[in-house]
């Protein structure tokens, strides 16, 4: 087995239960085309690449590319990149390869030191979200972070990014996946994620400033939203906005559901 390197974040899943796992969120059909971040040893990969069109496969490290492509190498629907995948630019890499074009699916055990950039690279931001077409993402990820993609209202692990990222896809939790299931084992649990993406309803009629929102409104939690929102809205003015729409002027951000932040934005541009 190679040895795993900790400068790319490197932990082999080893549990059978969580591959399982994995391959029943992702709903493989033979149509699907997949992409994968960081395929390691190819443990997952050697499943998913029997029950799909085609897999297309982003790895930086260069040696275990090496052993990739001589043991998956010759599996005509598997197309190994050799990169940094927030680097690179995937469509304009696959144009010479049209059967592996636009994956509709992501399946993978990502690098959990770029969690925050993958996902933005998958999903984009609030003001330009991605137009990468994937119908479903399963993800696995550190459980801290799995915990906050799908908190609601009022949960301790509920903030900024949960309301970013719901705002950009339906998020679910399918299960947890203990430290001991990798080799070496993380400093933490993990669980597999499933997002799908999709258009927000309603959209924000202003995403820059909802994004300004809700980065200024988190930014102190203990801190009512009237305060931590002072320096763009007058606190009268946000008053008389939440009463509006019925919310309690004493509110803090963790008690705003995401259509509540979306309300208070439209009704800020109107
Ligand atoms: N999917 C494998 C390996 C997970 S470890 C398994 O389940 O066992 C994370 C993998 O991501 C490693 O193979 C690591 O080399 C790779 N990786 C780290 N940073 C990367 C980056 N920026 N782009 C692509 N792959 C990366």
């Amino acid at each position: 087995m190679s040895k795993p390197c900790k400068r790319f974040a490197q932990h082999w899943l080893r549990s059978e239960y969580a591959l399982d796992k994995i391959v029943e969120a992702a709903q493989l059909s033979k149509s699907d085309r997949i992409l994968e971040i960081g395929p390691g040893t190819g443990i997952l990969t050697r499943r998913l690449l029997p029950a799909v069109e085609s897999l297309v496969a982003v790895e930086i490290d260069r040696d275990l590319c090496e052993k990739l492509a001589k043991n998956l190498g010759k599996q005509e629907n598997f197309l190994l990149l050799q990169g940094d995948f927030l680097s690179l630019d995937l469509e304009q890499l696959l144009v010479p390869f049209p059967s592996f074009h636009q994956p509709n699916k992501v399946v993978a055990n990502i690098p959990y030191n770029i969690t925050g950039p993958i996902l933005a690279k998958l999903l984009g931001t609030i003001a330009r979200p991605a137009e990468t077409g994937y119908e479903l993402i399963v993800l696995l990820v550190q459980k801290e972070v799995g915990d906050r993609l799908v908190a609601t209202p009022g949960n301790k692990a509920y903030g900024a990014l949960s309301v970013r990222v719901q705002y950009l896809a339906n998020c679910e939790r399918i299960c947890e996946v203990p430290a001991k299931a990798f080799y070496p084992p993380p400093k933490v649990d993990s669980v597999v994620v499933r997002l799908r993406p999709r258009a927000s309803e309603p959209p924000a009629n202003n995403p820059r400033q909802l994004e300004t929102l809700i980065q200024l409104g988190f930014a102190n939690r203990r801190k009512m939203l009237h305060n931590n929102l002072k320096s763009i809205i007058e606190p009268d003015r946000l008053t008389r906005l939440l009463e509006q729409l019925s919310i309690n002027p004493q509110v803090r951000a963790e008690n705003l559901s995401l259509q509540d932040w979306i309300g208070l934005s439209n009704l800020l541009t109107e």
